[in-house]
């Protein structure tokens, strides 16, 4: 398999270590607030390259961390903590904000198929780990103590920007913007390890360290999470692009400084999702959430479908109208799929290797899950029976996770039958229900530009209202 390499900034052949397993590291969600579905874009990405690893019969160890500690309003060292912000909106502790953003977390990657990693660990529950990291880099002349604080010393590095050409004066003092120069640090790109001051004293959560009360950076998180659940080499570290720096340059100075050898091999990077504005971000208050997907009557996989079509290493723009032409064609592939009757026919196994080489193809060359799609499509064209076909698309979707076979049979069902919405997507019917409210709510209030709006609205997704003297009913597709 091919993969893109961040820190070579090529395509590498994955040359696994000889035993087989393959270590992976992914950066968590700082739990302040829900995951936007571009994290989850992230996310989701993740999870195909981990599958598709282990469908390669490879033995993969994955950990996450969940950041609920150290990471500021600036992937600098400025700002106050994301966590605290999160608390002082919502009047709770930082520890009930991150046990609540924890749990939708990991109901959204439910929702998306995407599989919980095998560890999984929050910051607050390795402060040990942090302190001994940063004993070991003030010991071996990597970091220094000033105004209170632990700081990196990144002039100690023989090369500090590893992953792209950017110019070293536009990155000294980080790449967000506003970012206040800390006049504690030696060098411009320095980086704290460890607060024990900081210019916000309301800090809720805080541990003694041998360098007074405090708490760590949220670089430093990753790097002693890594180590302690993976060991001091690592096979694969994934994340979104923009923690490629500062985040992750910071963590190969520390883990590298710790042992004192080559840490990473495979640097995985996912590009953004946008809007027509720019990049989905938390902090321009306006975000989409998988909730407000399936308020909107989509299914949750429809966005993974979505996801499937571009390329990792591709911006991904979304709009309604590019999810809607998402759902169309989803839906349109569950009834091909629907449509194939396996009748106890046995497997072609050359039409079997025919299909299944195709797909291989796509994911070896990087990934490429827009080509794995279209090899998806390609296994109705193949000369062979409906079990093969249905083999193949079994088989693909350990991988895509689509639940192709699933839906198709549901929706097998529900053609047989005649009325009911027993089988209906219960998201859809839920929503389907309140629009029908809402355009009822509407012709009572003589609002019938509305009424007709939101038929209209139904009725460009398939969906037909029909008043009848018993009430409002609906007919699909
Ligand atoms: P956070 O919870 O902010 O720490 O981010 C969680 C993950 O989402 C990180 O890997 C980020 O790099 C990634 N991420 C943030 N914004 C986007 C976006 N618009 N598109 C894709 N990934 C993103
Ligand atoms: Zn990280």
């Amino acid at each position: 398999m091919y993969i893109y390499n961040s820190a070579s900034r090529r395509k590498e052949v994955f040359t696994p270590r000889e035993d087989g397993r393959v270590t992976i590291y992914t950066c968590g969600p700082t739990v302040y607030h829900f995951a936007h579905i571009g994290n989850l874009r992230t996310y989701a990405m993740e999870d195909v390259l981990e599958k598709y690893l282990r469908y390669l019969g490879y033995d993969v160890d994955r950990v996450m961390n969940i950041t609920d500690v150290g990471h500021l309003s600036s992937d600098g060292d400025t700002g106050e903590d994301k966590m605290l912000k999160g608390a002082k909106r919502e009047h709770k502790t930082v520890m009930e904000i991150a046990q609540f953003y924890t749990d939708a977390f990991f109901a959204d990657c439910k929702k998306l198929n995407i599989r919980i990693p095998d560890t999984v660990e929050p910051a607050t529950n390795c402060i040990p780990e942090f302190i001994d990291m940063v004993e070991t880099l003030l010991k071996k002349g990597y970091a220094y103590e000033a105004g209170g604080n632990i700081y990196f010393d990144t002039s100690k590095l023989e090369k500090y920007y590893v992953f792209n050409d950017f110019e070293e004066e536009d990155l000294a003092v980080g790449v967000r913007e506003s970012v206040e120069e800390d006049g504690n640090k030696k060098n411009k790109a320095d980086f704290v390890l460890w607060f024990t001051k900081s210019k916000f004293d309301d800090q809720e959560l805080k541990w003694p360290s041998p360098w007074g009360i405090g708490y760590p950076g949220w670089h430093i998180e990753c790097s002693c999470i890594a180590r302690k659940h993976l060991g001091e080499y690592l096979d694969i570290h994934c994340g979104g692009i923009d923690n490629a720096f500062p985040h992750h340059t910071n963590e190969i100075a520390q883990s590298e400084s710790t042992f004192g050898h080559e840490w990473c091999k495979y640097w995985f990077h996912v590009h953004h999702l946008n809007t027509s504005s720019g990049k989905m971000s938390k902090s321009k208050g306006e975000f989409l959430t998988v909730s407000l997907l399936e308020d909107k009557g989509y299914d949750p996989i429809v966005y993974r479908f979505f996801c499937l079509q571009s390329h990792y290493r591709k911006n991904l723009v979304f709009s309604w109208e590019n999810l809607d032409n998402a759902r169309i064609a989803f839906d349109k592939l569950i009834s091909r799929v629907a449509q194939l009757d396996a009748k106890g026919e046995a497997i072609d196994s050359e039409a079997f290797d025919e299909g299944k080489k195709r797909f291989l193809t796509a994911l070896d060359n990087d990934l490429n899950t827009s080509l794995a799609v279209t090899a998806l499509y390609d296994v109705f064209k193949l000369k062979c029976n409906d079990a093969t076909k249905l083999a193949l698309i079994a088989d693909f979707d350990k991988v895509l996770s689509l639940d192709l076979i699933e839906k198709a049979s549901k929706l097998e069902k529900n053609e047989n039958k005649e009325s009911g919405t027993e089988d209906i997507d219960p998201v859809l019917l839920k929503y389907i229900n309140e629009m029908i409210e809402a355009r009822r709510e509407a012709k009572r209030e003589k609002n019938f530009a509305e009424a007709d709006r939101i038929r209209d609205e139904l009725l460009a997704k398939g969906i037909t209202l029909l008043d009848t003297r018993e009430g409002t009913k609906f007919s699909i597709g």
